[in-house]
């Protein structure tokens, strides 16, 4: 009799540590990272505010409302506002909030140019002072 209660003990147990494992297995299956992709934008960002949409899994098809990034500035065509010999100032500002921003542009090419002429007829010139110089 006890032997008999025993085998059955064993039994449950064995039955219990192969079950438990697949039933935690199958949960594990149901279980899932999600995977979102934007489906419906509800409200478009700016780039002052940000926008809403929804997000749905591509697996269960499980939907949540989430933020979106805000949009990008959306900026009117360079203008100079202050001019040097060499460099040009200019500024920029969104069309939507007002944000500036600015840039220098520094007009090197000619300015160069002009100092390798310089130089070309610095050596003509010392290259014919020292020829002169040689010939006496
Ligand atoms: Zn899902
Ligand atoms: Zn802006």
């Amino acid at each position: 009799m006890f032997k008999k209660l025993i085998t059955c003990l064993v039994s449950i147990l064995i039955v219990m540590f192969t079950f438990v494992p697949i039933q935690v297995q199958a949960q594990q299956k149901d279980f899932h990272n999600h995977y979102y992709k934007m489906t419906k934008v509800l409200q478009e960002s700016t780039c002052t505010e940000q926008g809403y949409a929804i997000f749905t899994c591509q697996h269960c098809g499980k939907t949540v409302e989430r933020k979106i990034n805000y949009a990008e500035h959306n900026f009117t065509e360079w203008e100079e506002y202050k001019k040097e010999e060499k460099r040009s100032f200019q500024v920029r500002e969104c069309k939507v909030c007002g944000e500036q921003e600015t840039r220098v542009v520094v007009k090197s090419n000619r300015y160069i140019g002009g100092n390798i002429v310089i130089c070309i007829i610095a050596l003509v010139i010392v290259a014919l002072i020292i020829k002169f110089y040689y010939k006496d």
